[in-house]
């Protein structure tokens, strides 16, 4: 084992997070945490972890289950493709590979949602394969330590971090080397406020001893924000002592897939009532059948990685029925029952701060 693989093994064992995930070697929950804790916090995707492992505690109950039991599960960690990969994937598992992972990293990237990363992290981690697991962490320590000054975004510099990576990855004990790797990167070497003092690495930093912590990794410019405009149209339908409220699932190649929504009119800008009135869409859902503005909210604005969103929602009254609802793939569901179904959190925040729908 080289100085390096070693120092960083001896840090592992002592600053390490004790977490479900690392006392086992069960590719499954290997997989599950790796896709739970891409773009989430380590507290946040705990519950979900244990949530997922107490209802599903292994690949064939998972290809069981049902898509809106997994989104409705998922709700609230973002990126939905993850959730809707998972299950595709198990079943790809159960179905293709006999409920057994594969182990080499070239037959964990077939199945659906498993890209490099995934398979490195299972191949090493359950199988002891030696691969590099590269993420954002590992980016920064090596490109720190080594003084790789290519940039993390172009494909040049992600082929030299994986030459690099990969030279330096153990032959054996490869899954608890990228653990620590990766875990050295967010508990020690952070982005901002590294704790070089206490570096095992401090003397042979290139970063540091050039006085450049800052400036690496290299990155390229981010991409830019768009903003887009939702207006939710919440319509009402009373029944018997109930009322019912039509819902959509987002079936479109979009953010929030596969999860319910209620009318939206995107428009271009913000907007107001009486111009979503004027809408083509609007004359199709209620031609003949005025409306009443029942509630309207203020405005909602909400942040993904790379969209702004603004959104309203107005409760609306409509003198009879929806005609042919199917024709705008819309179902009506009692408004008791709403919390069944897996919203995006933008309009979970909606029906927290009303209590539901106000009707
Ligand atoms: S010396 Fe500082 S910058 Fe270099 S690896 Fe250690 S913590 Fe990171």
């Amino acid at each position: 084992m080289t100085n390096f693989q070693h120092k960083l093994l001896e840090w592992y064992q002592v600053y390490k997070r004790q977490l479900p995930w690392r006392e086992t070697s069960d590719p499954y929950r290997v997989w599950l945490s790796e896709v739970i804790l891409q773009q989430t916090r380590v507290n946040q995707g705990l519950t979900y972890y244990q949530n997922f492992i107490d209802k599903w505690p292994d690949i064939t109950s998972l290809a069981k289950a049902q898509e809106d039991e997994v989104m409705k599960m998922w709700q609230g960690l973002g990126y939905y493709s993850r959730a809707r990969n998972l299950l595709k994937a198990s079943r790809e598992i159960v179905n293709d590979f006999g409920g057994r992972f594969p182990q080499s990293v070239e037959q964990l990237k077939k199945i659906s949602g498993i890209g490099d990363y995934t398979a490195a992290a299972i191949a090493s981690i359950a199988f002891q394969v030696p691969v590099p697991v590269i993420d954002g962490n590992v980016y920064r320590v090596l490109s720190r330590i080594y003084g790789i000054n290519q940039s993390i975004a172009s494909r040049q510099g992600k082929m030299l971090f994986r030459e690099i990576a990969t030279e330096l990855v153990p032959s054996i004990d490869a899954g608890n080397y990228n653990q620590a790797l990766m875990e050295f990167g967010a508990l020690h070497c952070t982005p901002r406020n590294p704790d070089c003092i206490s570096c095992p690495f401090n003397s042979q930093c290139y970063a540091l001893s050039n006085n450049q912590v800052s400036q690496f990794p290299v990155k390229d410019k981010k991409k830019a924000v768009i903003e887009r405009f939702f207006n939710y149209l919440i319509i009402l339908n009373r029944q018997d002592d109930d009322t019912y409220v039509y819902v959509r699932k987002r079936r479109q190649n979009d953010i929030w897939k596969s999860l319910y929504e209620f009318v939206n009119f995107e428009t271009e800008t913000s907007t107001d009532f009486d111009s979503l009135t004027q809408l083509d869409l609007w004359q199709k859902l209620f031609t003949g059948n005025p409306c009443t503005l029942v509630n309207e909210s203020h405005v909602y604005k909400h942040l993904l990685t790379h969209q702004r969103i603004f959104a309203k929602f107005y409760v609306v009254k409509p003198a009879k029925k929806i005609e042919s609802p199917h024709n705008f793939d819309l179902s009506l569901i009692s408004q008791k029952k709403l919390d069944t179904l897996a919203f995006p959190r933008l309009i979970d925040r909606y029906l927290e701060d009303n209590n539901g729908v106000p009707v």
